[in-house]
Order: C-alpha cells, then structure tokens, then sequence
C-alpha cells in the first residue's frame, strides 16, 4: 500500500528511482510490527542535501544478523532496523553529524553496556506523534554525543556523529564498516540490564523514509533534514505557534484566559477593602465592600463572627456574577457581541 508523498519530496523520489532501481510500494510490516502515523514527515537522520546508502536493510538477511525481531519482550526488536552510511563520504562519513528526524527527548545517551554493548555510544530518543503511543528511536556506534539525558531535541538538531563504537571500544569484530545503526519501536520499555536500552514493544516500519519507500540494501536516497520546525506538516513543533503556524497549532484559548486574570484581579484587589475593575474604563464598578460580618449557613456548618477584611468564596462568586452580568448588559445594549466562554 503507498501513500501520497509530499510535493517536496518528489524530486528525491525520482533520483531514488534512477540510483535504486524501481521503487517498491510502501513496506507492509510482518506481524507484530507496526507502520508509522500517517502523518509523520520522518526524515533521514544525517544533514540536508547529503546522499544516504543503506548498508544493511530490514531483516537478519538484508545485511546484519543482529536485525531481527517485531514484537519479542525480552530483546530489542530490530528487524526494522537499518545501517547508514553517508554514501559520498570519506570512511562512510565517519565523525559526520547524526541529526534528530523528530522533536523528541533524550531518554539515553552513553556507553551502553551488558545486553546492549554491541550498540557501543548510543543514544535513545522519546517522541509523541499525536496517536497516543510511545516511539522510541535509537542511534548507536556513535564516536560522538552532543546530548544530555532529559534533554529536548528539535528535529534537524545535531545529537552525535557516525561512527564504530561497540563494547566499550572502537569497534567490534563483527563489523569493521563505520555506520549509524538506526531503529524506531513502538510502546517499548527503556532499561533492562547494564546501561539499558529499548526493548519490547513493536518494531516500527520508519516509512516513508525522507519520501523513500521499500526500502533495501544498496538503496541511496537524500536527506532533507533541516533544523527548526516546518510549518504546514501537520505538527506543532516546539518554535511553532498559532501566529507564526496556524496549519499546524490550535488558536489559543482567549477568553478563557481573560475570565481567569479577572478572577485574580478581585482576589488581589479585594484584600485592601473593596475590589475595583480598573480595566473598565469610565466604569469604577462596585466599591462597597462585600459582607464583613454575619453568619453563613449554606454547607452544614454555622461559620460566624467573621471580621473586618475577612473575604468569603459566597460574596466573590455574587461579585464576579454581577460584574460578568453588566458587561454583557453594556455591551448586548450598545450593540456589541455577547461573549462567549470558551472560543478555543
Ligand atoms: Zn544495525
């Protein structure tokens, strides 16, 4: 099944088609598995403009035994996996910068040890993609970390650099070929033994992959990774808002706001004798305090004597009843809107 590839990313599609051969449909993720949102703009995780070979694709057969599993619980689940190289680069781009595809946060980042020492430098990222799941991507065989556990990441962002990292060395034996190993998995668990990693949960099918599809050994495709948000994908990144996105970020809750600081302004303003609405202007509004002494019966029990000063929740709320009431009196008698509670 395919689904429609952005405008910007056709130019990519048909160099892919001319450098990998046909392009496949999208790949269907074997049992287990799963596909990633609809709405993801996933992008391949090195710089802008840079061409991307697949050293080892999906699947123990498709270049590395060590990428296997779609749903298992004790391991992580790689079969999805894929070994990148910066394709026009010296030592396969070894020291070149490996960049978030998505806003997320680092939930890993070092040496990782035990089970997980083949993933040597590694750094492990948590993304919310709007459907209610956990998605985890890992970047492992780093020669560098530029982040901080805790931290955020903002998609285009530098997080390491591609390397060989493995077992706490240089390399291991079982690969000489400096690479990124990079993984996504769905509502996995964070830990395990040593250092921890990602394990459990689904394997994600990272597709489509910077507008690439099918994905195999051997395929070169373009990264369009870039730093900053990208208004119009139908994601409110951080550096995003309704004024400068409106596409991609909700309106804010205006009036919401507005009922709120005048709540505070009667509780600041009420403590010296009197509440007064200062915002209103020609208006001084009412400046007889509320009731100061007297017994309250309303909850069951008989509060009494209370003294000068004292505010009570029964005046505040006739108060703030009364003041809403006259405004929208002015103003439904001047022609004026009537106000609405809740416009978000
Ligand atoms: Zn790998």
């Amino acid at each position: 099944m395919s689904r429609p590839v952005a405008p910007w990313h056709l130019g990519i599609v048909a160099t892919t088609l001319v450098a990998a051969g046909p392009a496949a449909a999208q790949t269907v993720p074997l049992p287990g598995a799963v596909p990633l949102p609809a709405s993801v703009d996933f992008r391949a995780p090195f710089t802008a403009g840079e061409r991307v070979r697949i050293l080892s694709g999906y699947s123990p057969t498709g270049g590395s035994s060590l990428h296997d599993g779609t749903d298992r619980t004790s391991y992580a689940n790689d079969y999805y996996a894929l070994d990148l190289v910066y394709a026009d680069r010296p030592d396969s781009g070894l020291g070149r910068d490996v960049l978030a595809p998505l806003d997320g946060v680092v939930v890993k980042a070092g040496w990782a040890s035990a089970g997980w020492a083949n993933y040597g430098q590694r750094v492990i990222l948590r993304h919310d993609l709007g459907d209610g799941h956990v998605y985890h991507t890992l970047y492992a065989h780093l020669s560098r970390i530029d982040v901080s556990e805790g931290a955020r990441v903002g998609r285009g962002e530098t997080i390491g650099a591609l390397g060989r990292s493995c077992q706490g060395a240089l390399s291991c034996s079982s690969f000489s070929t400096p690479h990124l190993h990079f993984a996504m998995h769905r509502d996995s668990t964070i830990g395990g033994s040593g250092t921890g990693g990602s394990y459990g949960g689904h394997a994600v099918v990272p597709e489509a992959f910077d507008g690439a599809e099918g994905l195999a050994q051997g395929d070169v495709l373009t990264s369009s990774n870039a730093t900053g948000p990208t208004c119009g994908d139908s994601s409110c990144d951080a550096g995003e808002d309704w004024a400068s996105c409106p596409a991609d970020c909700a309106a804010p809750r205006v009036e919401g706001t507005e009922v709120v600081a005048r709540v505070q302004t009667v509780l600041a303003q009420g403590a010296d004798g009197g509440p007064r609405f200062e915002g209103d202007a020609g208006a001084p509004g009412p400046s007889t305090p509320g009731p100061r002494s007297g017994a309250l019966v309303g909850n069951g029990c008989s509060v009494s004597g209370r003294g000068p000063g004292e505010r009570t929740p029964t005046w505040l709320l006739v108060l703030v009843s009364v003041v809403f009431g006259a405004r929208r009196r002015r103003r439904a008698a001047s022609g004026g809107w009537a106000p609405a509670r809740d416009a978000g």
